[in-house]
């Protein structure tokens, strides 16, 4: 049986991702002092280790930093722990997504204005956190419109999202809000290569007997497109690297498609297609 192996166009690093990426190469390039990451730069470990290699560190707390630059991750940080690194002395290289970038300022906007900021997310992602953090008062935060329920909604409310939430999602979160809300203000954060990824990785699901979702499996972005994807109805195999593929996942099937988050390598996605390519029926 011959197979149609697909790739879809958006497979590979997002903008933020690669910025930030560039970000710290440049930086190591020509560093002079100790390098720390908070937290992983990208959600997977290949890349985490080629870059420790080169001098970047990765710690788990800014207790762990006495001296040199901090790396700000594309995620984000809270404003709280930006003053603290100003506080130690300590230089910072900014690689915040200007996407989550603009969530941040929008939550705090809406919070000085006195709106009761709603945040569409996964409450304990970095992402979330940072956004949480400009906020003047604590925010609601759910991952679902079932979770607003047993929430004290104010009349007053502003609501955004964590820039990788599936689009429906947050459209039955900003629906329920407007059933209980008198004024309601509704920033779309989610951004658009999360938007353009998760349309083409659906509309492959679609057309193909079993889908391949490459990424992290700590990745949020890439566990989203792997949810969408099983919702198509497409068999979905969520797989950090070629290394996982298995003669049985493609048994009887003709088409096969293959996607993957915003924190994966091209090159990954190239050695899970090479994989494919030699199994055989
Ligand atoms: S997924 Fe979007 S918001 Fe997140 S880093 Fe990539 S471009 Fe920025």
């Amino acid at each position: 049986m011959k197979r149609a192996i697909q790739v879809t166009d958006q497979a590979g690093y997002c903008f933020g991702v690669r910025r930030a990426l560039d970000m710290v190469k440049d930086y190591l390039s020509e560093k002079t002092k100790k390098v720390y990451s908070l937290g992983p730069i990208i959600h997977n470990p290949e890349v985490v280790e080629e870059l420790r290699k080169k001098g970047l560190a990765t710690v788990n707390t800014l207790d762990d930093v006495e001296e040199g630059v901090v790396v700000i991750r594309s995620h984000g940080v809270e404003k709280k722990l930006l003053d603290e690194i100003h506080r130690k002395g300590l230089e910072i290289v900014d690689a915040t997504c200007p996407f989550v970038r603009n969530a941040q300022r929008l939550a705090q906007k809406l919070s000085e204005d006195g709106y009761q900021v709603v945040i569409v997310g996964e409450q304990a992602h970095p992402e979330v956190k940072g956004i949480v953090g400009y906020c003047m008062k604590e925010p609601i935060v759910v991952s679902n419109a079932e979770q607003l329920k047993n929430k004290e909604i104010g009349p007053k409310v502003g609501v955004l999202a964590q820039t990788t939430q599936a689009q429906e999602n947050f459209a039955k979160v900003v629906e329920a809000l407007l059933t209980v809300a008198y004024e309601c203000r509704i920033y779309n954060t989610i951004c658009k290569a999360t938007q353009s990824r998760q349309t083409a990785a659906v509309e492959m699901a679609n057309a193909v007997d079993v889908m391949f979702v490459v990424g992290g499996k700590n990745s949020a972005n890439t566990a989203r497109l792997a949810e969408l994807c099983r919702t198509s109805g497409a068999t979905t195999y969520h797989i950090e690297s070629a290394d996982e593929i298995v003669p049985e996942m493609v048994r009887g099937k003709e088409r096969i498609g293959i996607t993957a988050g915003a924190s994966t390598p091209r090159s990954h996605v190239d050695a899970v297609r090479a994989a494919l390519e030699q199994l055989g029926s």
